[in-house]
Formats: C-alpha cells, structure tokens, sequence
C-alpha cells in the first residue's frame, strides 16, 4: 500500500487533490528559488571580481618569482593584470621575450599584458630606472584600468636586481590611490630562497599572506615557456626555489 493509498482511506477527495497538486507546486517553486539564487550568486561574483596589477622588471619575472601569487589570484576569481617595464633587450632579443612572455600570460591565464619598451627602462643591471617615470606609467595604469591591488618586489627585490628594485622605490613612493592595496613580495635569506616547498612551515608561521603552487609541472612549463632564458640553472631553480612554490607578500 503506497503513502497516496493510506492518505485516501483517511482523507476525502478534495483535500487529497489540493495535497496531490500543492506537493508538485511546492516542488517547482523550491526548483524555481534554488535556480534563482544560485543566478544571483553567479552573478555577485562577476560583479565582484577584482582587479589586481603585478609589476615586474623583466619577462619572466612573472615565472620565476610571482607564479604562486598568480596561481592564488586566479583560484579566488580575481582578475589579474601584468606589466612589464620592460622587454629584456638586455641581450638584443627583446622582441623573442615579448612573445614568450606573450604565450606564458596566456597559459598563467593574465588577462591582461602590458609590456614597455622605453629608453629609460631597458634591462640592465647598472641601469638606474628614472623613479618618477615608472610612478607615471603605474599610476596611468591603475586610475584608467580601475584596479584595486598592485603587487611588486620588496626593496630587496628577490634577487637584488637593480630593475626589480626599482619597482619597488617607484611604486611604495607614488601618491596613494583610494581603495587601492598595495603589496610587496618578501625577499627571504638565501638559505630559505633555495629550500623550495620546505620553507612552508616557517613561512606560514611569519607572514599570513602566504600564497602557494603546488604544482611542479605548472613551475617548469612557465620557466620552459621563456625559451630564450631556459639555462640549467634556471631548470634547478624550478626544483630548489622557494618562489616556484611559496610567495608571501607584506602589505605597505
Ligand atoms: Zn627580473
């Protein structure tokens, strides 16, 4: 005997059919509610994605130093922006590292890719950037592409690069925009620089903002992408550095 049997013994027929009739109705209205709302969050989270602007120095800074950020700002729905100050002409073959650049923002799915090719701002490691310069350029970026966050090196700039340091001169000095955040990636000592997913524990202990990469198959095909740089000790740097696998920012 079914549930519809027993309720027909005991009620009369107009009840069973205003019971019958209201479970399917309740049903697509449920159905309907659910659909609706889950319309709305879909659409709350394109109204919220945010935009976030990286500056590096060279192609494939990005790579080599800023892939767990990336990977992180790409999981939680941000929209990330790169630019470049400059195209690593350094050795004559800038044009090469535009387009490899070009195909790694692609695959580390940067929605947007500046590159700049100024006189002032050529890849060199003696080369003084002019800071004003670099201010401009970041800030045009910022106001006309509404962006709520800048990334970029530390004042020690990883590597110690005189071009990833001055990124950081030019962008913790410029005017102070509203809303935006400002971050900087943590140089560590050497020892931490080369213990790769090791420095986990102690990094997640002195910094919160602890963004990760698990994937080493992800770390090497965005170093591989830059050809043109893909030396031995770059391929090493894929299985020894901690920034293929650990970045922790600090806010300024
Ligand atoms: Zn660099």
């Amino acid at each position: 005997m079914g549930l519809f049997d027993i309720i027909e013994e005991i009620v009369d027929d107009d009840l069973l059919f205003i019971i019958k009739y209201g479970l399917i109705i309740s049903n697509f209205i449920t159905i309907f509610f659910l659909l609706y709302f889950k319309s709305r969050k879909q659409q709350n989270q394109k109204e919220e994605k945010k935009s976030v602007l990286i500056v590096t120095a060279h192609p494939d800074d990005e790579a080599m130093f800023f892939l767990p950020t990336i990977t992180y700002l790409n999981d939680n729905n941000y929209e990330v922006h790169l630019l470049c100050l400059s195209n690593g002409n350094a050795n004559k073959i800038g044009k090469i590292r535009e387009a490899e650049l070009q195909k790694c923002c692609k695959y580390l799915k940067i929605e947007k890719l500046t590159i700049i090719n100024d006189e002032d701002l050529q890849d060199s490691m003696t080369a003084t950037w002019p800071i004003e310069k670099i201010q401009k350029i970041v800030e045009d970026y910022i106001t006309q592409k509404n962006m709520k966050g800048v990334i970029t090196f530390d004042k020690n700039g990883v590597s110690g690069h005189l071009n990833h340091i001055a990124c950081y001169k030019a962008i913790s000095t410029m005017k102070r925009i509203e809303d935006l955040k400002v971050f900087v990636l943590e140089t560590t000592n050497i020892l931490r620089k080369y213990s790769s997913i090791l420095d986990f524990f102690l990094s997640s202990v002195l910094n919160d903002n602890l963004m990760l990469n698990l994937n080493i198959l992800k770390a090497w095909r965005s170093m591989q992408i830059h050809n043109s740089q893909f030396v031995w000790y770059r391929k090493l740097f894929v299985v020894f550095s901690r920034y293929a696998y650990i970045n922790t920012l600090i806010k300024i």
